[in-house]
């Protein structure tokens, strides 16, 4: 094993996903031979003297040691983890998903600027977008997430400053059309931010053209439903000069205990994955051959209405989805078939080993949003697909005739 892992992902195309994921930001002999790197905590950082603490404050955007809100040791070896998962060369670590997304838009947007939000955007997205930014003189315009080139091309200004995306979107799953988008966005000049959660390492947002992407770490990472976190990863220089003076002067930070938790989840994130996925596929089919559902919401199934998008841009599935039931149920009727179900938790967030169901709710400003009955999302988690499929059956069995 060298003592030197690279930082760049792109340094290692040769290797595999699963393997990669063994190695990410260990560097073992750096660290005392134990196979983890350790949990480092610290606020104050001692220098030999004034000159050396000058010398490294000069270099703050690099990996060094400042102050302990610009990260330690565990702090980056969780970094070259997540550029290493998301394909691009440097990543902030943040408290919360939801943090990773305000930063990088606080970041890009100032007064006068006008920003675009595809309609189908996670819910606490909106509320910032719809609160404080639009509070600080930004324009905030929502667009059809299933907008093409040229009607992305028509929404334009010379002020669009960013096009924010995310795909599938949340709760609906639209799959958004990236690299047009980005053809787009970047002929005007606007940078494109995506949240990235669902696709993980399934959607490589810098080969498609993406500016920052961003990962709730919280979900599929962490996988065990035990910490928040949240990445921001980009692959220019000129956008981590942006975004870390941003995650500098809003006093950002994540614990190194969580982010050694993250490191913990991630080892076993290609395996927890790929079982995941199958598992969540083995549902959902059978879900759309039961009578009493309208259509389930999964990009890997052939039925969705964006399948060949996520066939051309991802390389795989998460166990995310949602059902939508035939529009004689009630919402009554759908929130007892999951007040019913025995092996689902009733919660938001997903990504954990557990599975979980959830009644969708959306605001929608832009497109009126038609899902022709009342709907749930299920998270698959790790439990034998068999006894999911005939709890689901219980439930389905026991809807009004
Ligand atoms: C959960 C989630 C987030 C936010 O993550 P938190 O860590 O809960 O703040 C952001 N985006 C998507 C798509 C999510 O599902």
């Amino acid at each position: 094993m060298p003592d030197t892992l690279p930082h760049a992902p792109a340094a290692r195309p040769d290797l595999s996903f699963e393997t990669r994921m063994t190695q990410a930001g260990r560097a073992p002999l750096r660290r005392h031979g134990f196979v983890n790197p350790p949990v480092q905590r610290g606020s104050t950082v001692l220098h030999a003297s004034c000159e050396a603490m000058d010398a490294v404050h000069q270099r703050s955007f690099e990996q060094v040691l400042t102050y302990g809100t610009a990260g330690g040791p565990t702090h980056h070896a969780l970094e070259d983890a997540i550029a290493e998962v998301e394909g691009g060369t440097r990543c902030l670590i943040v408290g919360t998903g939801l943090a990773a997304i305000a930063v990088p838009l606080l970041a890009y947007l100032k007064a006068g600027d006008h920003c675009l939000i595809a309609d189908s955007i996670y819910g606490p997205t909106r509320r910032l977008a719809d609160g404080l930014i639009r509070g600080w003189g930004i324009e905030v315009e929502y667009y059809d997430p299933l907008v093409d080139e040229a009607g992305m091309e028509a929404l334009l200004r010379s002020n669009t400053r960013v096009v924010m995306t995310e795909s599938p979107g949340s709760h609906t799953f639209e799959v958004q059309d990236i690299p047009a988008i980005v053809r787009a966005a970047h002929r005007h000049g606007a940078k494109v931010l995506m949240d990235n959660t669902w696709g993980i390492h399934h959607f490589q947002p810098f080969q498609h053209g993406v500016d920052v992407s961003i990962q709730a770490l919280t979900k599929y990472v962490g996988g065990h439903s035990d910490v928040l976190l949240g990445s921001v990863t980009v692959n220019t220089p000129e956008d981590w000069q942006t975004v870390r003076a941003a995650y500098v002067a809003l006093g950002q930070f994540a614990s190194p205990d969580d982010c050694w938790l993250a490191l913990r989840g991630l080892r076993t994130l290609p395996v927890r994955l790929k079982q995941q996925a199958e598992n969540g596929l083995e549902v959902a089919r059978w879900l759309e051959s039961r009578p009493e559902v309208a259509r389930t919401l999964h990009p890997a199934l052939p039925s969705h209405p964006q399948h060949g998008i996520w066939k051309r841009d991802f390389t795989g599935t998460c166990s995310l989805f949602g059902v939508v039931l035939q529009p004689r149920y009630s919402r009554q009727d759908m929130c007892a078939l999951v007040d019913g179900l025995h092996h689902f938790g009733i919660g938001a967030s997903w990504g954990g080993y557990e599975s979980l169901a959830l009644p969708t709710a959306v605001t929608r400003t832009a497109t009126p949003l038609a899902l022709g009955g009342q709907a749930f999302r299920l998270h698959i988690g790790l439990e034998d697909p068999a006894d999911l499929i005939a709890d689901l059956a219980r439930g389905l069995d026991a809807l009004p005739r």
